[in-house]
């Protein structure tokens, strides 16, 4: 029985004690899925068991299907969300079922799964379609975005996780959900399943199919992509004030984690062509890129040695904690230092080991965007704070 974002009023509860009391003899149970389980309803008892559940606003026939989206508290409640989980589970609830009765039976059955940061408490890494959380900085704004996984197994006991494709702003997502669902069901040979689907048609088809929908317009055009899910407040530019934010100007460090969001995409494909170790070299590669990019903002005069980047890296990013996640803590930076001494060692790389890796470098580029806005964020709060008091002067 459906629990849609996995919630339900006092009054709900109260009403579902009793029922449980009447069809099931006491227990019920809650699942991984957000959802409330009945055991051994007779089938006797269905028709009236459907109109007490209907009666109290839980009938809704989609548990387990793409309309029954999952996802953690997010933004909503929790402070390490990035973007907003919830917000993006609601909307996603409210399109898909709207034309849920259109839907092919091969996406019908497909799993949603949202997590506000990377650390996956809406499980987006076993889902067919995933997401997590994130912030791009678009024009000198922070806007919520959300890194799209695809490919992870919920059945076979979550036997594979999903792949990451491309990072599209948050408000684009629903889109981004139509576009796959539609090229699923038109590219899909046979029975094929969406795992399969994925990994036959390769990261790079569905990221190109994804180009357009991670672009957006002006916040002079468009101002509601630079807001979030339930959120009317706009991301960051309320909070900087027209005019003040950096406008234009793209920084030698957004160039820098740009590109090596690029090239960790390129590792990608070379692991999906089988050569593991060419693209655990190209991973590395494109870590080292992101630090560059954070290690020249601070510093534009260090050389491109790697040596020199890794140390001014530890310096002024690691050893200061400037790089830490509030709830990772040093951990990313470390799979940086990992996964250097695994190139520099020559050690082999068998899929796994290259997976893994490439999975870490992807959390080492997505926390050098977090650590690259945090920073940018300060010095513009330092620069409102000294224009106010020469305003007032
Ligand atoms: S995934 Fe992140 S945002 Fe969601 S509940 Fe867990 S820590 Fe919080």
């Amino acid at each position: 029985m459906t629990l849609p974002l996995g919630d339900a009023s006092a009054d709900q509860l109260r009403a579902l004690a009793d029922i449980a009391r009447r069809f099931v003899k006491d227990t019920l149970r809650t699942t991984v899925e957000q959802n409330i389980l009945f055991r051994w309803v007779s089938e006797a008892d269905l028709p009236e068991f459907y109109q007490a559940i209907k009666a109290i606003g839980l009938g809704a026939a989609d548990a387990a299907t793409i309309v029954d989206v999952t996802a953690c508290p997010g933004t909503d409640t929790c402070k390490l969300g990035i973007a907003s989980s919830r917000g993006l589970a609601r909307e996603l609830r409210y399109r898909l079922g709207e034309k849920s009765l259109e839907l092919d039976a091969a996406v019908k059955n497909l799993r949603i799964k949202v997590s506000g940061c990377f650390n996956s408490c809406g499980q987006h890494h076993v889902a067919d379609i995933g997401f997590y959380g994130i912030n791009r900085n678009v024009k000198g704004f922070q806007v919520p975005h959300f890194q799209v996984v695809l490919g992870g197994k919920f059945h076979d006991n979550a036997g594979e996780y999903g792949v990451p494709i491309a990072a599209v702003p948050s408000k684009r997502i629903p889109e981004a959900v139509l576009s796959i669902t539609e090229y699923y069901v038109r590219q899909r040979v046979k029975d094929e399943r969406f795992q399969d689907f994925v990994a036959r048609i390769g990261k790079k088809a569905i990221k190109d199919l994804l180009e357009d929908l991670t672009k957006i317009p002006a916040p002079d055009v468009d101002r509601s992509y630079y807001t979030d899910w339930g959120d009317p407040r706009e991301f960051t530019l309320a909070d900087m004030g027209v005019g003040e934010c950096a406008g234009e100007v793209v920084s030698q460090a957004e160039f820098a984690l740009a590109a090596s969001e690029r090239e960790l995409f390129e590792a990608q494909l070379l692991l999906d062509g089988g050569r593991s170790q060419d693209a655990v070299k190209a991973a590395y590669a494109a870590m080292l890129h992101a630090a560059q990019g954070l290690v020249k903002s601070q510093n534009p005069a260090v050389s491109d040695g790697e040596n020199e980047i890794v140390a001014e890296f530890t310096r002024r990013f690691y050893d200061t904690q400037l790089f830490w996640d509030k709830y990772a803590g040093g951990k990313f930076a470390e799979y940086f230092f990992k996964a250097r001494e695994f190139v520099r060692d020559g050690k082999a790389a068998d899929a796994d080991r290259a997976v893994q890796l490439l999975q870490e470098a992807q959390l080492f580029i997505d926390a050098a965007h977090g650590c690259h806005n945090r920073l940018r964020a300060t010095v513009e709060t330092a620069v409102k704070i000294e224009n106010a008091a020469q305003a007032s002067a």
